[in-house]
């Protein structure tokens, strides 16, 4: 469910007619609801009512302050992959006691900088980070509270690309060998043992994996009991998937129902990471079309917005629904929705019927405030665009679009060549 809806055949954001915000900032742009992130958020709060549990929403789906300042503001915890995204988190308001950390390559300096501030814990993903964690805690004074990310060897079923729990994976440690490493964990005095984390991968539509997943990360937990190593927190990551096309995913309700009578009586405190399943029919991207082309075979429609803008087309073959702005009586047509960076493969809609479009028409690319903004570029040297937020019949712009002297920023030119 989400807000961007047609109003006499005009699509509107909450209460605000697309066309005017990108009217006002130009294009190409995300823009994001208010409403309707609010509303993901409360769906997996209120989903797990009764269940001790942080919802540790997942910054790399979406890392812009104002949204994260907004989920901060609602109780939401935070699931990092980076200094970078730990620095985010912290300044938008998330304490720190909600921050879990997660990814296979932490550097020292940024696993300092997490212990300094007190995160959560570490979701460790092999021997070699729990060594290098454990001196650098040792050399500050300070245990760090830790769980280990198991590898289920879970089919999500998803794309190749999104699944991460997989024998073949490199996240997280094969849950055959998870025992053996939190008796090595035990060893190391500065590490403080409080969980169990899998993460299987993205968009995940079914309950079935999430189900399978979290009954093998029970028994390990109790395999560990055995051997008086007490867990409390279990962390079953994100990945619930959205309806991107036809696809019917599971609400957060129907995943609690399925999950929480496996944790019954288990006392343990629940952590979920959701990312997509939070913001990504939050958002959308607006491109204008600049020119059409046709070919004997085939019929372009070149907009202004490109893979360097939203990959996901590029990157995964993802499918997002592509909606005019002003819906019309046209004649449909098939064609390429591609963008002006210099690839064949920057394309954001392949074989599409829409309806027949003309220069400097609009069009919305939904579902798109996921994995948009964040895996964005400067490539073909374009300015990362403006990112707005709407609350009913008001919007706000929460990134500038960058400009042309963003472009050179740090860079230097050195002294025999000026
Ligand atoms: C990416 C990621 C998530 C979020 O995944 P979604 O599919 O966006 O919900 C959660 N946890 C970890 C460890 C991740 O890498």
């Amino acid at each position: 469910m989400h807000d961007f809806t047609y109003r006499n055949n005009e699509l509107y954001a909450e209460g605000v007619p697309v066309r005017r915000i990108a009217e006002e900032f130009g294009t190409p742009l995300y823009i994001y609801s208010h409403n309707t992130l609010i509303r993901h958020f409360n769906a997996y709060r209120n989903a797990f009512n009764g269940q001790p549990h942080t919802i540790c929403y997942a910054l790399k789906a979406n890392s812009n302050p104002a949204i994260l300042r907004l989920l901060a503001q609602n109780g939401c915890g935070a699931d990092v992959v980076s200094g970078g995204e730990l620095a985010l988190a912290l300044r938008a308001g998330i304490p720190a006691k909600k921050i879990v950390y997660a990814g296979v390559g932490k550097r020292e300096d940024e696993i300092a900088r997490a212990l300094k501030a007190r995160i959560l814990m570490f979701n460790i993903e092999s021997a070699d980070e729990m060594t290098a964690i454990h001196e650098i805690a040792r050399a500050l004074k300070v245990n760090a509270p830790v769980a280990l990310r198991v590898n289920p060897d879970i089919d999500p079923k998803t794309h190749p690309y999104i699944s991460t729990g997989l024998k073949e994976s490199k996240f997280g440690i094969p849950i055959e060998e998870a025992l053996e490493h939190y008796r090595l964990a035990r060893q190391l005095p500065a590490l403080n043992i409080l969980g169990i984390h899998k993460h299987i991968g993205s968009q995940i539509t079914t309950i079935s994996p999430f189900v399978d997943a979290l009954q093998k990360v029970i028994a390990l937990s109790r395999q560990l009991q055995e051997q008086g190593i007490g867990i409390r927190y279990i962390d079953m990551g994100g990945g619930l998937g959205i309806p991107y096309n036809n696809e019917h995913p599971p609400h957060p309700r129907e995943l609690s129902m399925a999950i929480m009578p496996l944790l019954e009586g288990c006392g343990f405190h629940l952590i979920l990471e959701p990312g997509r399943s939070i913001v990504g029919n939050a958002g959308i991207f607006v491109t204008r079309v600049l020119y059409l082309k046709k070919h004997p075979q085939k019929e372009f429609v070149i907009v202004d917005g490109g893979m360097n803008d939203l990959l996901r087309p590029s990157l995964y073959n993802a499918y997002h629904n592509v909606l005019p702005l002003t819906r019309s009586r046209r004649k449909k047509v098939m064609a390429d929705i591609v963008g002006p960076i210099c690839e064949s493969g920057d394309f954001l809609a392949m074989n599409r019927e829409v309806n027949r479009l003309s220069r400097g028409d609009l069009l919305a690319l939904m579902s798109a405030g996921a994995y948009g903004f964040t895996m964005s570029s400067n490539y073909n040297s374009r300015p990362r665009v403006a990112e707005v937020l709407v609350r009913e019949k008001e919007f706000f712009l929460v990134r500038a679009r960058e400009t042309y002297r963003d472009l050179t920023r740090g860079a230097r030119i050195p002294a025999f060549l000026k």
